[in-house]
């Protein structure tokens, strides 16, 4: 059976003291429910020491939201994986939507950013989806299966093992719009079908595929409930305890 992981993206929320609490909350909350799900938070650069300490000794892991492709240098304003992993991390985000529309980010930096990420021992959790424009015009399905082969161009077989994807239409993302279950379900089935072709079946079949886009407590287990859908990158509502729990309580295991 393949893994099932919950990850909470924070983006650009929440100070210290607000990230401390948070997943003070959380780590207090967490039940015994599904205690095969993996939990992820991934808050911003600025909070993850810290956040670090206080999840220490619990299932919740660390992840950053961004990293640069890079090893170290002159890069005002960039993270190495080096750093992230000395803060704790195991997990990184790329090629979230947003750093694709307003940083620029190409399937190709997200692939050399993939393949630093893996080579250094941590888990990306890689983010492919559509625009509404692209959906309207009926190229999802391109759109996707490019987006898959270039971020993935070059991964070997035994690191593709660690890998995760994340299904996030953007049309989705923090609009209150969700893809329907089915709607997910067969960009999933998508996805996996190309991993296949690129890497071979049993390893198609062991990557686990996140849905993104608006999941809630009131949609999760809908969602969830998919054969391709192995967990959610949770946005908006990652943000607070009362509406990420239930979205871990949701998965099926
Ligand atoms: C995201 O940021 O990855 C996301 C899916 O956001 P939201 O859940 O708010 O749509």
């Amino acid at each position: 059976m393949r893994a099932k992981i919950i990850a909470g993206n924070w983006k650009m929320n929440k100070d210290l003291g607000e990230s401390i609490q948070l997943v003070t909350e959380l780590k207090e909350a967490l039940g015994t429910k599904n205690p095969s799900v993996e939990v992820v938070v991934c808050p911003p650069f600025t909070s993850l020491a810290l956040v670090a300490n206080v999840i220490k000794g619990s299932r919740i892991k660390l992840g950053a939201q961004n990293m640069s492709e890079h090893n170290d240098g002159a890069l005002t304003g960039e993270v190495s994986w080096r750093m992230l992993k000395s803060v704790g991390c195991t997990h990184v985000i790329l090629g979230h939507s947003e750093r694709r529309q307003f940083f620029r980010e190409s399937n190709e930096l997200i692939n050399l950013k993939a393949k630093k990420a893996l080579a250094n021992e941590l888990r990306p959790i890689v983010c492919v989806g559509e625009t509404l424009e692209e959906r309207e015009k009926g190229v999802t399905n391109d759109i996707i299966t490019h987006q898959v082969r270039g971020v993935l161009e070059g991964i070997s077989s035994a690191d593709m093992a660690r890998v995760v994807i994340a299904y996030e239409p953007v049309w989705a993302i923090g609009t209150g719009k969700n893809a329907t279950p089915l709607q997910a379900q067969e960009v999933h089935q998508l996805i996996r079908k190309t991993m296949g072709q690129m890497f071979g079946w049993s390893i198609a079949e062991s990557i686990p595929i996140q849905y993104g886009g608006s999941v809630k407590p009131d949609n999760a287990a809908d969602i969830l409930a998919q054969s391709d859908i192995d967990g959610a990158l949770v946005g908006g509502a990652s943000l607070t305890k009362d509406a990420f729990i239930p979205i871990i309580n949701a998965v099926r295991v």
